[in-house]
């Protein structure tokens, strides 16, 4: 049996027939993606899940990675917050930094895709090889929230993504006017990774005893995020501090570094700072252990996503497949994952997050039947079938009938 038809027991046998059909038609094409990572956060949690997959169903799916300077990852740093609608001040001396990093990928990486397939800011420049590699498709695929971009940052992009063949967002707010065409994919999670099967009592406590983690002792709270200022880590122990007055309980702050991200020592010390000697507060900083995420959510009681700003929000996902409650901010990705009361908490502010908090641990019948709905909202939407599918329609939609078979 492959792996690809375990999928059936979740999505049925018809939903895993029309992968293998699809895939059939993208024979001889070679999918190259390129992101700025292989490591920490979604982009590279999806890809490391997409890809053996659809190798699997036959399509030849490629993963690269670019190189970059610190400098460089500073400045794309700063984009991202500027996407995000954050105050951030690119001087010319940074975009100078941007455009010589992007020149050394543009010479010497090896592209060799029919579709390229770029994700976010930091490898956007690549579309200028295009013109080279004759008959090539590029797509872009913005994992961020672009709803309210820095308009001179966008501004700079843009003259890139109108280049690109089709540009990709994943949520309908991300919308914006531009030449390339534009879809509308969401991210999604691998039910059978190690990152959300089910796993033993044994391997849990395994996890618990490694980090002195009892979710005995007091009812549990979480948030799991790299730490970024837009995760607002700080803002959640805040909210824990407000909880607390009422009901005794304790907040595991967990999160990982990523290469393309160098904010996160920086904001890692204030989290330490904000928690100060506070016994109840536990954070982590981590390596990259599927199972040990996988753990952390399945113990809690409650999971908190308190962003600013947020793409998508995987971790959302994540917690809702495992049937937890989760109390989330109403930003980016959140609300398709998330209908108020009915599938989880969405929330406003630290005041907001700190309400639904209490509430959900005051009644945890109430939080077990937002879980349940919330896991099936997932299954319904957010794995990761629906989203191979809609790439290979993506991918075959870019070409006239000529160059693949018709549907
Ligand atoms: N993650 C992890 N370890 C951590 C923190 C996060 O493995 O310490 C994972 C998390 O489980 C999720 C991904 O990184 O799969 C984060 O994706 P998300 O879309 O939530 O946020 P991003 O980091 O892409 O902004």
């Amino acid at each position: 049996m492959q792996r690809i038809d375990k999928y059936e027991q979740v999505v049925g046998k018809s939903k895993i027939d029309e992968l293998k059909m699809l895939a059939g038609y993208l024979k001889g094409k070679v999918i190259q993606h390129i992101n700025s990572t292989a490591m920490g956060g979604g982009v590279a949690e999806i890809l490391s899940k997409i890809n053996p997959l659809m190798q699997e169903l036959g399509v030849n799916t490629q993963w690269d990675v670019i190189k970059g300077t610190p400098d460089f990852f500073d400045v794309t740093k700063s984009i991202h917050n500027a996407l995000h609608g954050k105050e951030a001040i690119i001087t010319e001396d940074m975009w100078k930094v941007f455009n010589d990093v992007s020149s050394m990928n543009i010479r010497e990486m090896n592209l060799y895709g029919d579709i390229m397939f770029i994700h976010d800011p930091q490898p956007i420049a690549l579309i200028k090889r295009k013109s080279r590699m004759k008959n090539s498709k590029w797509i872009w695929r913005c994992h961020v929230d672009v709803s309210g971009p820095d308009k001179d940052v966008w501004g700079f992009l843009e003259k890139f993504v109108n280049k690109y063949d089709a540009a990709v967002f994943s949520s309908a707010h991300f919308a914006h006017k531009m030449k390339a065409r534009q879809v509308l994919i969401s991210p999604s999670i691998d039910p059978f990774s190690d990152k959300n099967r089910e796993l033993t009592q044994k391997e849990m406590d395994a996890v618990l005893n490694k980090y002195k983690i009892d979710p005995q002792r007091k009812p549990l709270v979480c948030q799991i995020s790299r730490y970024d200022a837009l995760k607002d880590p700080v803002g959640v122990i805040e909210a824990y501090k407000l909880v607390k007055k009422y009901v005794d309980c304790q907040l595991l702050l967990v999160g990982n570094r990523a290469t393309d991200d160098p904010e996160g020592d920086k904001i890692y010390k204030q989290v330490l700072e904000a928690k100060g000697d506070d016994p109840d507060i536990t954070a982590l900083m981590v390596e990259d252990i599927p199972s040990e995420i996988n753990t952390f959510q399945r113990v809690s009681d409650v999971i908190v996503q308190k962003s600013i700003r947020e793409g998508f929000a995987l971790t959302v996902s994540e917690a809702l497949w495992k049937g937890k409650p989760v109390v989330a901010s109403n930003v980016g990705g959140i609300p398709l994952q998330i209908k108020h009361k009915y599938s989880g908490m969405l929330c406003h502010t630290i005041e907001g997050a700190a309400f639904s908090i209490k509430q959900l641990l005051n009644a945890p019948e109430y939080a077990r039947r937002l879980g349940e709905n919330g896991r099936e909202h997932i299954k319904q939407n957010f794995l990761l079938t629906r989203h191979i599918r809609e790439y290979m329609l993506l991918f075959l939609s870019l070409y006239s009938n000529k160059d693949v078979v018709t549907l």
